[in-house]
């Protein structure tokens, strides 16, 4: 079926996440067995088209998946993992990999029967990511890698890791080109790295020690990493916080039952105007995220967007649902009380997780400059 709807990618977003909710929510199970049936059900190929091997809800379809899913687990960081692997590293595979080895992996990473982890961030370079200093020097016909990659989700469960590395010391953002690289290759080493806010995801480092490369496991050609990043970051920066924007609907239906319900000063806590007046804010932030993810969703799924404005969008979407989650998980632990703070507690895991939402894909900070430097280049090529 190829959708030519918004409501078939709907549909097929749906169905997707009613199939992958027992093994999601069964957070006892092994990982393997987990991520296996998240692809048995479908997640991983949502966003690719049926000519990738995928079922053509595109990022509508897993978004509305995601953030369904998001409401029913706390173990948001499983299916961030899953954004990672389908948005950053498919989406490059599926774009840039012309090679049967990288179609060979592309094939994989769609059907979710590998796991793929995208690895750029350096202790180095952090938010700059093109300021990197992983070296791939040539080695006779192939590349040979030096260089240490930290906070990459799934580190130590990926098959494939999609690695950015400078071929060209001196040519910028020309100089880069991106690599898979499988797991058990001679010289790369990955390791788990304990951390808080969205656990599942299991972020950790990777260390490569003169690790031999081959040509045809480069994505693209040389120097073109740069551009597989930024199509690669659009992609995964519009979704990355489906689950959390999920989480935040489940978040304010129990704090608006707590506040309708527990009564202080005679009173139920929603009628108290200062803490009515903070669950209401709660409520419009969470409707304006889930606009936003919709939003942004639509204009990576609509051919013709413009790149710029696809970056822009994404970037924007990204900021907006990021300080949502994080006003609404303190919001939600006032309103709380002491309750919402013991160990465990809903209101905890939010938090934590709430940290992580303003830096993962690329902190809002810095992505609040790459919109405007957009603008302002948009009105500089309008200029007469
Ligand atoms: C949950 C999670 C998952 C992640 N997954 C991956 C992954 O799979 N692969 C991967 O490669 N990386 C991943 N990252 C890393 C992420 O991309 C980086 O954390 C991010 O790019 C910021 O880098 P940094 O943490 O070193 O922060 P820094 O670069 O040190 O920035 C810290 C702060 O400094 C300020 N700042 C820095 N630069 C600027 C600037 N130019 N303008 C304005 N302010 C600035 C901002 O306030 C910023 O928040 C993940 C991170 C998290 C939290």
């Amino acid at each position: 079926m190829t959708p030519d709807s918004n409501l078939d990618r709907l549909a097929l977003g749906a169905r997707a996440a009613e199939r992958a909710r027992p093994g999601l929510t069964d957070a006892r199970a092994p990982f393997r067995a987990r991520w296996a049936c998240l692809a048995e059900a479908g997640l991983m190929a949502l966003r690719f088209p049926p000519a990738a091997g995928g079922t053509g809800a595109g990022a509508t379809g897993l978004a509305h998946a995601l953030a369904s899913l998001g409401r029913d687990t706390t173990d948001r960081g499983l299916l961030v993992a899953v954004v990672a692997h389908s948005l950053a590293c498919g989406s490059a595979l599926v774009r840039f990999g012309t090679t049967s080895v990288l179609a060979r992996w592309a094939e994989r990473v769609v059907a979710g029967t590998c796991v793929a982890a995208f690895a750029v961030t350096e202790p180095g370079s952090g938010s700059d990511a093109y300021g990197l200093a992983c070296r791939a020097v040539r080695d006779g016909d192939g590349y040979r890698l030096d260089g240490n990659k930290v906070h990459v989700v799934s580190a130590a469960r990926a098959d494939v890791y999609i690695v950015l590395a400078r071929t060209a010391p001196d040519a910028g953002i020309l100089g880069l080109s991106a690599f898979a690289i499988p797991r058990d290759r001679a010289g790369l080493s990955a390791y788990a790295v304990p951390h808080r806010g969205l656990v599942g995801a299991e972020m950790g480092r990777i260390e490569l020690v003169s690790c031999p490369v081959r040509e045809d496991e480069r994505i693209g050609a040389d120097g073109v990493g740069g551009r597989v990043f930024e199509v690669a970051l659009a992609e995964e920066r519009a979704v990355i916080l489906a689950p959390l924007v999920g989480a935040m609907e489940a978040q304010l239906a129990r704090t608006a039952a707590r506040c309708a319900t527990a009564i202080r000063g005679g009173k139920p806590i929603a009628e108290h105007a200062a803490a009515g007046a903070r669950l209401g804010a709660m409520a419009q932030r969470a409707t304006a995220a889930r606009a936003w993810l919709e939003r942004a969703a639509r204009a990576l799924d609509d051919p013709a967007s413009a790149k710029d404005e696809l970056r822009a969008t994404s970037a924007m979407a990204k900021v907006a649902m990021s300080e949502a989650i994080r006003d609404n998980a303190q919001d939600a632990a006032r309103l709380a009380g002491a309750a919402g703070l013991e160990d465990g507690a809903p209101c905890t895991v939010e938090l934590d997780d709430a940290q992580t939402a303003g830096l993962i894909s690329g902190p809002d900070d810095v992505l609040r400059e790459l919109v405007a430097r957009d603008l302002v280049g948009r009105l500089e090529r309008q200029r007469p």
